[in-house]
């Protein structure tokens, strides 16, 4: 049975077990969901399919978005306020949840702090280059669009990426081992190989426990508080993709996640009444950087026309590109700035000798491309780009033959992403209906539930684990609280 469909408590024949608080799932949202729980005196089960903990988490670089002064901005010296998070982050998003945001952002460096309280290491280095993820273990990264315009202009830039004290990516793996420990020694329970179908509900409707399959056997597990679904996104559901999320559906971008990333927690809420939001929403992107040089280069369309600041953040500049005439877009640079991309998502099209023959080659309109760079070159002598505002660190006029071209188009580039909407929560994790009413007893927090991150042009890398782990404390306070 894996219709989702919600199981009325009265025709379950024999419950396996119950606890307080039912956990499905164990990455950053459903660990931090059972500590939180458990810490306030709730017997917690997690329920995780998995044979282990191997979930989207493991596999991430480690980045958490968080700022307002945390100890490693202190110890940069970098002046970071609530209110500069808040407005960045309002900035950066299409439909801001304003008290979540504000949660998030005066709750940051308590976030911070209980992390590290709770073994997740990070230590005071900043990695002040250009890059998507650090090469080294330092903590601090400029991990979004704070320097780019026209966020810029809207809150002053301060770097809030930290990750975890983890040479290079992967870094997941260790905030998730030092997690595992945290629940353990609040005595948190675990039935791996668990796979959860179905929610179970009370004659009043309130959700009061699961249906899980173990290898094959069908068990149902009471829940006295609630359940906290934290069961990750659906990247892996193809159909579910082309249904809410047609831009990640397409076949040129690769699916990040695990392969339990299939949409099991979203569908169940939605079985049981709830909501999805910014289901559309997808972190869908190609870093051509480093080497950062490349950044001086310019990006153009099918038309030879400039789209964006390429100083942008990856993912804003990747979404910009795809969303070009027929995802159509390449990156002219001239042998001053050109460098092989280090991840090798682009390919190098061919270097050409003068413009005029770089248009041809590129079958783009007479003129076009020579009109753009000679617009671009003149500005970017004085330090300037009127038009989309490059920072002037990486303005320089490209006049030094051969000039290249990368292909950064849909589908000839390498593009990979993963889901960022779910199932609409409060700001405590409780899932809503689309009316607006908590539905008792049922909590998501995670990539199965929406609370800051919505788009990729608006993303920041460590927003999803931020949002996940502090969300999953405030939906384990919760449900543990019995308040439901
Ligand atoms: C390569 C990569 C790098 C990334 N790097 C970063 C980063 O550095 N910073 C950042 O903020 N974000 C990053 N992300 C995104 C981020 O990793 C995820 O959004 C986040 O980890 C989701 O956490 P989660 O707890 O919701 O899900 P998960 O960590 O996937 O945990 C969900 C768990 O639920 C289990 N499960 C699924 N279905 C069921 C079921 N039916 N019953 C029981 N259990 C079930 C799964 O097995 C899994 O263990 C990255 C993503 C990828 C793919």
């Amino acid at each position: 049975m894996t219709d989702y469909q919600t199981i009325q408590a009265k025709s379950v024949n024999q419950w396996h077990a119950s606890s307080d608080v039912i956990v499905v799932g164990f990455g950053a949202a459903g660990s931090c969901a059972a500590i939180e729980a458990a810490a306030a005196g709730a017997k917690v089960l997690v329920l995780e399919r998995a044979s282990g903990i191997s979930g989207t988490t493991c596999m991430a670089t480690g980045h958490f978005y968080l700022g307002g002064g945390t100890r490693p901005q202190l110890a940069n010296g970098l002046e970071d306020t609530v209110e500069d998070m808040f407005n960045y982050l309002v900035a950066n998003t299409p439909e801001p949840d304003l008290n979540k945001i504000r949660l998030y952002c005066e709750q940051s460096v308590e976030h911070f702090n209980w992390l590290v309280d709770h073994g997740v290491p990070f230590n005071d280095g900043f990695y002040r280059r250009k890059h998507y993820e650090q090469p080294t273990d330092e903590c601090l990264i400029w991990s979004g669009n704070e320097k780019a315009w026209p966020f810029s202009q809207q809150a002053k830039p301060v770097a809030r990426g930290h990750k975890v004290e983890n040479v290079g990516s992967e870094g997941g793996g260790l905030v998730m081992r030092k997690l595992n420990e945290a629940a353990q020694q609040l005595q948190v329970e675990f039935q791996f190989d668990a796979r959860v179908t179905n929610l179970v509900s009370d004659e009043q409707g309130h959700i009061s426990g699961v249906r899980y399959t173990h290898f094959g056997e069908e068990r149902f597990v009471a829940a006295r508080n609630g359940v906290v679904l934290a069961a990750g996104g659906f990247a892996m559901n193809q159909s579910m993709l082309e249904q809410y999320c047609p831009k990640l559906a397409h076949p040129g971008v690769v699916k990040q996640g695990n392969p339990n990333d299939d949409g099991a927690a979203i569908n169940m809420g939605l079985a049981a009444g709830g909501y999805a939001t910014h289901m559309e929403g997808a972190l869908i992107t190609a870093p051509f950087y480093p080497p950062e040089s490349l950044l001086k280069g310019i990006l153009v369309n099918s038309h030879g026309q400039r789209f964006i600041n390429e100083d942008s953040y990856h993912a804003r500049t990747m979404t910009a590109c795809l969303d070009q005439p027929n995802g159509i877009a390449y990156l002219i640079t001239d042998n001053a700035c050109f460098g092989r991309p280090e991840i090798q998502m682009q390919e190098l099209i061919d270097a050409w000798e003068d413009i005029a023959t770089m248009e041809q080659g590129l079958g783009l309109p007479a003129g076009s491309l020579q009109q753009t760079l000679a617009d671009y070159n003149a500005h970017a002598a004085e330090g300037k780009d009127p038009t989309f505002h490059k920072h002037s660190d990486w303005l320089q006029p490209l006049i030094e033959a051969p000039y290249a071209a990368l292909q950064c188009s849909l589908g000839e580039s390498v593009y990979v992403g993963f889901t960022l909407g779910g199932l609409r929560v409060s700001a405590q994790g409780e899932v809503m209906t689309e009316a607006g009413d908590a539905i008792i007893g049922l909590y998501a927090a995670g990539a199965c539930a929406s609370n800051i991150a919505q788009d990729g042009a608006g993303y920041s890398s460590g927003t999803a684990i931020g949002e996940s782990t502090f969300f999953g404390r405030r939906a384990g306070r919760h449900v543990a609280s019995g308040s439901c």
